[in-house]
C-alpha cells in the first residue's frame, strides 16, 4: 500500500479543493496597473504605494547601526533610494548595478533624501507590459507565496467544478426588489471579479469590501445563515417537550410556584412580570422553549428562573440550573435553598469538585428522580449524569460557555424523542445584529427595569499614583459599617502571577486597615474555602473582600456598595461592567473606582472614559462588539471556527434584513433551493449555528 502523500503548504491552509481556492478571497489589492516616472512617484508616493522603475546606479551595504542594503535607482527624471533592513544575497544580485527594476511602495523622507523602505521589487525590462487588473493579495501562511496562491486560484477558477458550484441558485424574483438594480451581480461574476478586478475597478470599494461583488458574496453567506437558523426554528417546533401550563396540578393544594411567590420578600417588577408571562407561555407549549433572558446585572433574572423551575417541579419534572463558574453556581444554590428549602423541594448540588462519594450520591438522586432541583456547574452535562425526568434546563451567563459547550448542552438535554425546555440568561446584552445572525432561533426576553430603590453607580477613574488616597477613602467607607470589594489586576498570561498579586494586595490592605476583617478569594481556593469566605462576607463578618476576577458574575451582597478595581486598564468592557454590577445592589450610594496605571493606550483611555459615563449594558455591548468582533462575545473563539467569513456585522448590518427577507421567500416558494444553498455554504458548520 502506498502511503498517503503529506499535505502540501496550500492544503495545510485548508485550500484543498477548487471550491476552497475560489472562496479564498483576497484580503486586499495592489495596484500595479499604473507606472509612474520617479519624479511623479516622489509626489504621489507620499500618500499611498506607487509603482515606478529605473536602473540601479549604486548598491551599498551600510551599518547604521544595523546592517542594511541601500540601492539607488534612476530614470530620466530623478533618483530614488531603496532601503532593506533585512536582505538576502539573492536580492543584492537581483539589484546589482546596471540592473533594471520595477518597484512598488510608499515614499518617505529618509536620511539622505526620498526613499522606499522594503518595496516589492521585480527585475523586468523597461518595456515589460503592465498587468490589466489589480493584483489580489491573499491571506497566506508561512511557506506559501502570493505567486503560488494566485496561480492555484486562477487554475481553480477555470475548473469545471467551479462553474457548477457558482451557478446561480437564487431565482431572480427573490431578490429583485431587495438590492438596487446595478448592485446585484451574479455569484459567478462576483467571485471572478474579486479575484481579477479590472484596472478601472473602484479600488477603495474593493478594499473596504463595499463593492457590489463583495456585497453579493456577503449576501450569499448571510442568506445561508438565515436559512439554517430558520430551519432549526422549524425543526424545534416539531419536537416534543412537556406542556407546563399554569393550572395548579393538585386541586386545593398550594403549588410550589404559589408558595415561592407568597414567600418572596419583594414584589416582582413590571419587567419581571412581563418576561415571566412570556416564559409561561413558552412553557405551556408542546415544543421546547429556547429562550434567552437578558437583563443588566442586578435586574433580577434569578427569581424568574426560579419561577420556571417551580413550574417544572409542580408538574413532576426535574429542573436543572447550570452556571459557568463554581462560585456563581454556589450563589444560586444558596439562593435556591433559601427559596425552595422551606417548600420541601429536594435540592441537589453537583460540581466537579465534589468528592467521589458525594458525586455518586448526587448522581443517584438525579437518576432516581428524588432530586427535583439540581444546581451546579457544567458537571451537570457530563456523560455519567442521567436525569430521570428533566423538564427544564436553566443556563446562567450562557455566553460564558463556549460554543462547543453550548452545543454539548443542547445535545445532552435533547434526544430524538424528548426535549426539555431551555432558559438561558445573560447580563451581556447581545446587540441586534448579532441576535439576528447567530440567534435567529432564539426567543429573547429582556428585563429592562431594575428593582426599585437601586441607586445608580458612580464610577470614578483614578490614577494608580493615588492608591494611598483610595485606601484612606476605603477606611472611611468601612468605618460607616459598609462593605467593599477590592478587585486585583487581571493577569491573563499567568494564573500564578495573578494569584501572587492578589496575595500581595491582601497583605498590604491588612497592614493598612488592621481594624477591619479582610477576606481573600481567588480561583485556586477549594470550593468549600471559597464558599466559607463568601458566606462570611455575606454575613458581614468580613468587611473587605479582596478578590480576583472569580467574583465577576452573579455574586450578590447588597451591603457591599464600593468596588475598587486595580489596573482597570487591563480589563475589557464587559468584564468591568460585570464586576461593577456587584455593587449598586442595596440602598446605599454605590461607587466603583477604576484605578489605572500609565502609560494608557488610546483604546484603554476610551474604554475607561466610556465606562465612567455609560452605565447602560446595551451601549457597552455595542462598543464591545465594534472593538472585538462577535467571536469573542459569542465565545466562538474557543471553537476556532469563524462562522461568517466575509461579513462584518458592523459594516454589513443593513444586509442582514435583506437576507432575512430573501430567506423567507425562498423557504415559502423555493424549498428545493434552500437545501442546495445550505449545502453550498455551510456543510458541516451548520451545527455550530444552532448551538
Ligand atoms: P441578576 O439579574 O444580575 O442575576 P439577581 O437575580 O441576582 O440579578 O438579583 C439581584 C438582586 O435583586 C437580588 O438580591 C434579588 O433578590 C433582588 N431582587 C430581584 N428582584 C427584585 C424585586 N422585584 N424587588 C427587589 N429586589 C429584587
Ligand atoms: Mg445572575
Amino acid at each position: 500500500m502506498t502511503k498517503p502523500r503529506p499535505p502540501n503548504a496550500l492544503e495545510k491552509m485548508g485550500l484543498n479543493s477548487p471550491i476552497a481556492l475560489a472562496l479564498h478571497l483576497p484580503s486586499r489589492y495592489e495596484d500595479e496597473t499604473a507606472l509612474y516616472t520617479i519624479e511623479d512617484a516622489l509626489i504621489k508616493g507620499s500618500f499611498s504605494a506607487v509603482q515606478t522603475q529605473g536602473r540601479v546606479i549604486r548598491s551599498q551595504v551600510l551599518f547604521r547601526p544595523r546592517r542594511q542594503l541601500v540601492i539607488t535607482i534612476e530614470d530620466d527624471t530623478a533618483l530614488l533610494q531603496l532601503r532593506f533592513l533585512n536582505f538576502y544575497p539573492s536580492q543584492q544580485k537581483q539589484m546589482a548595478v546596471g540592473a533594471h527594476v520595477r518597484v512598488r511602495g510608499e515614499v518617505r523622507d529618509g536620511y539622505s533624501g526620498p526613499e522606499m523602505v522594503h518595496p516589492t521589487v521585480k527585475a523586468v525590462a523597461p518595456d515589460a507590459p503592465l498587468p490589466a487588473s489589480l493584483t489580489p493579495v491573499y491571506p497566506a501562511s508561512e511557506g506559501v507565496t502570493q505567486t503560488v496562491i494566485r496561480k492555484a486560484v486562477q487554475q481553480a477558477l477555470r475548473s469545471a467544478d467551479i462553474k457548477q458550484f457558482l451557478a446561480e441558485l437564487i431565482p431572480a424574483p427573490v431578490t429583485a426588489d431587495l438590492l438596487p438594480q446595478g448592485e446585484w451581480m451574479p455569484l459567478h461574476d462576483a467571485i471572478h471579479y474579486l479575484h481579477n478586478p479590472p484596472a478601472d475597478a473602484d479600488t477603495a470599494a474593493l478594499m473596504e469590501r463595499t463593492h457590489p461583488a463583495w456585497r453579493r458574496v456577503q449576501f450569499e453567506e448571510l442568506l445561508a445563515q438565515q436559512l439554517s437558523l430558520k430551519q432549526a426554528h422549524a425543526l424545534r417546533r416539531q419536537r416534543n417537550a412537556p406542556r407546563l401550563h399554569g393550572d395548579p396540578p393538585t386541586q386545593g393544594q398550594q403549588s410550589i410556584e404559589q408558595g415561592l411567590l407568597a414567600a418572596l420578600p419583594f414584589e416582582l417588577t413590571g419587567a419581571q412580570k412581563r418576561v415571566w408571562a412570556q416564559i409561561e407561555s413558552d412553557l405551556s407549549r408542546a415544543f421546547p422553549m429556547n429562550r434567552l433572558l437578558q437583563g443588566d446585572v442586578g435586574s433580577g433574572k434569578t427569581i424568574v428562573a426560579a419561577l420556571a423551575a417551580a413550574r417544572a417541579i409542580d408538574h413532576g419534572y426535574q429542573a436543572a440550573v447550570m452556571a459557568p463558574t463554581e462560585i456563581l453556581a454556589e450563589q444560586h444554590f444558596i439562593k435556591m435553598q433559601e427559596w425552595f428549602g422551606p417548600l420541601g423541594v429536594e435540592i441537589v448540588w453537583l460540581s466537579g469538585s465534589l468528592k467521589a462519594k458525594e458525586k455518586k450520591a448526587a448522581h443517584a438522586a438525579i437518576e432516581s428522580g428524588a432530586a427535583q432541583l439540581i444546581i451546579g456547574t457544567h458537571a451537570l452535562i457530563q456523560e455519567s449524569v442521567s436525569f430521570a425526568k428533566l423538564g427544564l434546563a436553566v443556563i446562567d451567563e450562557q455566553h460564558r460557555f463556549g460554543v462547543r459547550q453550548r452545543l454539548e448542552i443542547s445535545q445532552r438535554i435533547g434526544s430524538e424523542l424528548f426535549y426539555c425546555h431551555q432558559l438561558m440568561m445573560s447580563a451581556t446584552p447581545i446587540p441586534r445584529t448579532l441576535a439576528m445572525t447567530y440567534y435567529a432561533d432564539l426567543d429573547v426576553a429582556v428585563v429592562d427595569e431594575l428593582p426599585p430603590g437601586r441607586k445608580p453607580i458612580t464610577t470614578k477613574v483614578v490614577k494608580h499614583s493615588r492608591r494611598d488616597e483610595v485606601i484612606n477613602g476605603l477606611q472611611d467607607w468601612l468605618s460607616k459599617g459598609l462593605q467593599a470589594y477590592w478587585v486585583c489586576p487581571l493577569i491573563e498570561e499567568s494564573d500564578a502571577l495573578q494569584l501572587q498579586t492578589a496575595v500581595e494586595s491582601y497583605a498590604q490592605l491588612e497592614q493598612h486597615l488592621p481594624q477591619f476583617k479582610i477576606g481573600l478569594v481567588h480561583g485556586r481556593l477549594k470550593a468549600e474555602e471559597k464558599a466559607a469566605v463568601m458566606a462570611a462576607f455575606k454575613a458581614n463578618q468580613i468587611q473587605l473582600l479582596v478578590a480576583t476576577t472569580v467574583i465577576e458574575v452573579g455574586v450578590d451582597v447588597p451591603n457591599a456598595a464600593l468596588m475598587v478595581i486595580e489596573h482597570a486598564e487591563r480589563f475589557g468592557y464587559a468584564q468591568i461592567h460585570q464586576l461593577r454590577g456587584r455593587v449598586g445592589r442595596g440602598t446605599a450610594d454605590s461607587v466603583c473606582i477604576l484605578m489605572y496605571a500609565e502609560p494608557l493606550s488610546a483604546a484603554a483611555k476610551e474604554r475607561l472614559q466610556t465606562l465612567r459615563e455609560v452605565s447602560d449594558g446595551f451601549v457597552i455591548a455595542e462598543r464591545d462588539l465594534s472593538l472585538r468582533g462577535p467571536g469573542e462575545l459569542l465565545g466562538a473563539k474557543q471553537s476556532g471556527d469563524t462562522m461568517l467569513r466575509f461579513v462584518d456585522l458592523q459594516r454589513d448590518a443593513w444586509l442582514i434584513d435583506l437576507a432575512q427577507q430573501a430567506a423567507e421567500r425562498l423557504l415559502a416558494n423555493h424549498p428545493a433551493v434552500v437545501d442546495q444553498q445550505l449545502e453550498r455554504w455551510l456543510g458541516s458548520r451548520a451545527d455550530f449555528l444552532k448551538a
